[in-house]
C-alpha cells in the first residue's frame, strides 16, 4: 500500500514540494505520493481531518497555515513549541504530532552544502516573523553568536527575551531595529524578512558584512535587493533554496526514518527554474 502525504497551503501551485518529495521516493525506494492540496483560507481544519481520515500519514504546511498548524497539534517537538509554527504534521496512534523542520534546514544547507561553519561566528538575523523564530533554536545549537534586527524593534526584542530566558546560547542575543547595528559587521547575515516579495531593501548596508561574509536569502526563485547589495559587496551570497529541499528532507526522514541526499534534487530543481526563466 502506497503511503499517502501532502503539502497544505494557500496558495499552493507554485509549490515545489511534490516535486522534491517524488525525488526523494525514487531515490530512496520509499512507496509514497505526495500532492500540493489548497485549502481554503478558513478550512484548514476540515481539510486535515479529511486527510486523516482518508488515511493519510502525514503532511507538510506552508503560508498562512503554520501557526493553526501548531495549535491543532496533540503533541509537539521542542523546536516546533519554540518556532510557535509547525510545517510538518504526522499522524498516527490517532494523534497529530507537530514539527518544524525550517530551521534545521537553514543549519543545514550552510553547514553541509555551502560548507560554512557556524560555530562561533557572528550571525545577523534580519526579521522577526514566523520563519526567525523557526531559525533561532537551530543556529544557537550550531554556536552561532547571534543579533536580531527587525523593522519594529519590539518584536525582535520579544524574540531575543523568548530564547535569552532558555539561556540556550554561548551568549545573550542581542537586538533592535537595524540601526543599533549599524557600525558592526557579522559573518553570517541572514535575511528573513518578507522584503524579497516586495523588492525592498532592509536598513541594511555593506558595512554589516564582515570580510568574506556569507549572505543567505530564504527566498528563492530571483534576484532580490539583499542579494544584489551583497553581490555588489562581493559577499558570497546564497539563496533559500538549499533551506527548502533541506527542510523537506527533515520530514521525509521524520516520515520514513530514511535521509534522502539532496544534492541532486537541489540541482534538479534548480535547473528546472532556469530553465522557467
Ligand atoms: P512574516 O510575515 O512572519 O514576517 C515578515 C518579516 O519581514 C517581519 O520581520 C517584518 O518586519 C519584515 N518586513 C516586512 N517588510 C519589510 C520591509 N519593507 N523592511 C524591513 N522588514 C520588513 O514572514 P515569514 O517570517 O513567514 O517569511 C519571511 C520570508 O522567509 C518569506 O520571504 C518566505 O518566503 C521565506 N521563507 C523561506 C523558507 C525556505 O525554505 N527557503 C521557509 C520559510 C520562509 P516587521 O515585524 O517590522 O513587520
Amino acid at each position: 500500500m502506497t503511503d499517502k502525504y501532502a503539502v497544505i497551503g494557500n496558495p499552493i501551485a507554485h509549490s515545489k514540494s511534490p516535486i522534491i518529495h517524488k525525488a526523494f521516493a525514487e531515490q530512496t525506494g520509499e512507496d509514497i505520493s505526495y500532492e500540493a492540496i489548497l485549502a481554503p483560507l478558513d478550512g484548514f481544519e476540515v481539510t486535515v481531518k479529511s486527510l486523516i481520515a482518508q488515511g493519510y500519514k502525514g503532511a507538510n504546511v506552508t503560508v498562512p497555515f503554520k501557526f493553526e498548524a501548531f495549535n491543532l497539534c496533540d503533541e509537539l517537538t521542542q523546536r516546533a513549541q519554540l518556532a510557535g509554527a509547525v510545517n510538518t504534521l504526522t499522524f498516527k496512534q490517532n494523534k497529530i504530532f507537530g514539527d518544524n523542520t525550517d530551521g534545521v534546514g537553514l543549519v543545514s544547507d550552510i553547514t553541509q552544502n555551502l560548507n560554512i561553519a557556524i560555530n562561533q561566528k557572528t550571525v545577523l538575523l534580519m526579521g522577526a516573523g514566523g520563519a526567525a523564530y523557526g531559525v533561532v533554536l537551530p543556529l544557537l545549537e550550531a554556536g552561532a553568536l547571534l543579533s536580531v534586527a527587525n523593522r519594529t524593534p519590539e518584536k525582535a526584542m520579544q524574540l531575543a527575551n523568548t530564547f535569552n530566558q532558555l539561556q540556550l546560547g554561548k551568549q545573550k542575543i542581542n537586538a533592535g531595529n537595524f540601526v543599533i547595528f549599524k557600525n558592526q559587521s557579522f559573518d553570517i547575515v541572514i535575511n528573513a524578512t518578507s522584503t524579497g516579495l516586495t523588492d525592498d531593501l532592509p536598513d541594511i548596508s555593506e558595512n554589516n558584512f564582515a570580510k568574506n561574509a556569507l549572505t543567505y536569502d530564504m527566498m528563492y526563485g530571483r534576484e532580490t535587493p539583499f542579494m544584489s547589495l551583497a553581490r555588489a559587496a562581493v559577499a558570497q551570497v546564497a539563496d533559500g533554496l538549499g533551506m527548502l529541499v533541506e527542510q523537506a528532507a527533515e520530514a521525509f526522514y521524520i516520515w520514513r526514518k530514511v535521509r534522502p541526499d539532496t544534492q541532486p534534487v537541489i540541482q534538479m530543481v534548480r535547473s528546472l527554474q532556469m530553465e522557467k526563466s
